[in-house]
């Protein structure tokens, strides 16, 4: 049994930037506030479409961090009910949309997002209208009902996940993202890899999500090194936010499995980038993985034009080396308390939608051979 789908209104091309005020025309909505990450302060962008808006834009809020603090989505909710903002525009990366939709909702709710974070208390269903534009390729936020957010004060990294949290319009807009730094590039398109291979192989796996996973993975393993190298090469950048937004359709069903579940403490404590985390444990969980097949991982593999499961594990290593992301964590000499610390701290619920169980020794197993 399984069930489909999609609430998101998605527009796509190079300068369908431009359409944001033209939607908040027809949609009759006013006051809107723009969460940007600040290098679109700086390029003037932000400027541009407040102008061009003629009154609809009328802020922006830019005081937020790479993995959003709770305490800046509180901030950004104080500004929307003080100015009384009746839409909400994330332009950014996942944490600009995953800041933005936690806001468009708390500020509604009236309380603080902290009562909502790894609490399992609901938000109510009012929230502010929202726009996504996303500026990496990418964490596919601008289609899923998730927003990840960290309590730095708590030492605490999850995702909230809320039917609110979808945006009405995701507008992607592959000329954004050629400001990405080549690093930038490389992380966000590594976590369009892990997103879209491990909504294939969740437990939670569903016919249409796994022809999206499969079309992602494709365009990621040819794209990817591409945009990485030359950051104007339109053609990459578009096929990497083609296969960041398919990826995001492939997994927010399904869900994230083990590397994500690692990824969470790997960023919180150790500060690695969201992708880079994700993609420093996914070519170990797919050789784990492959021991235990049901033959869907050997099809993906062929569907890819790899022999097998094994050969497809290499290429994503290959690729972590060609993309100079980190393969090890030698560097942090990692202590036996730390690699304790590690392997509790992985348990996330995201684990249990892997399809061989994580055990304990797994866990050990992996951060040894990282240590
Ligand atoms: P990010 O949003 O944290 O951005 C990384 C850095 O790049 C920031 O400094 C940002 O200002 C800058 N940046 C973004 N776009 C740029 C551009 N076009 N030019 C120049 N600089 C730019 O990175 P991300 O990888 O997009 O997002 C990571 C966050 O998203 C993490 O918190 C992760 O957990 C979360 N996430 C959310 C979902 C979801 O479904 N909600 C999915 C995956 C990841």
């Amino acid at each position: 049994m399984w069930n489909y789908s999609q609430p998101v209104k998605i527009i796509f091309g190079n300068g369908q930037v431009e359409e944001i005020k033209n939607i908040m025309n027809i949609e009759g909505w006013e006051n809107g506030l723009i969460v940007a990450a600040p290098n679109f302060i700086s390029s003037g962008l932000t400027a541009k479409l407040i102008e061009e808006s003629k009154g609809r834009l009328t802020a922006v809020f830019a005081d937020f961090s790479p993995n959003p603090d709770v305490a800046e989505v509180d901030a950004c909710a104080a500004l929307i009910r003080k100015n009384g903002h009746g839409c909400v525009v994330a332009l950014g990366g996942g944490s600009a949309m995953d800041l933005a939709k936690a806001a468009a909702s708390s500020a509604l709710a009236g309380d603080s997002i902290r009562n909502y974070h790894g609490t399992g208390k609901a938000l109510p269903p009012e929230h502010l209208p929202l726009i996504a534009l996303p500026t990496t390729a990418g964490t596919g936020s601008e289609v899923t009902c998730v927003s990840v957010l960290t309590d730095h004060e708590l030492g605490k990294k999850v995702p909230i996940v809320s039917e609110n949290f979808y945006p009405d319009y995701a507008i992607i807009d592959p000329e954004l993202t050629y400001s990405m730094p080549p690093y930038v590039t490389a992380c966000s398109g590594m976590d369009v890899l892990a997103h879209a291979i491990e909504g294939y192989w969740s437990k939670a796996h569903q016919p249409i999500c796994d022809a999206c996973a499969i079309q992602a993975i494709r365009l990621a393993l040819k794209y990817l090194y591409r945009a990485y190298l030359d950051p104007n090469d339109a053609e990459a950048r578009e096929k990497m936010c083609e296969a960041s937004l398919i990826a995001g359709l492939a997994f927010t069903l399904p869900k994230t499995t083990s590397s994500h579940a690692c990824s969470y403490p790997l960023t919180n404590i150790y500060g690695i980038a969201h992708g880079e985390a994700c993609a420093l444990t996914l070519d170990y969980f797919m050789r784990v993985n492959a021991g235990n097949d049901d033959g869907r991982l050997k099809e993906l593999a062929q569907a890819l034009g790899f022999d097998d499961v094994l050969e497809l594990a290499d290429a994503i290593s290959d690729l972590k080396k060609k993309l100079q992301l980190r393969t090890d964590m030698k560097d942090f000499k990692l202590s036996k308390e730390k690699i304790d610390e590690l392997v509790q701290t992985s348990h996330h619920p995201n684990m249990l939608n892997n399809p061989v169980t994580i055990t304990d020794e797994i866990l050990y197993d992996l951060y040894n051979k990282l240590a």
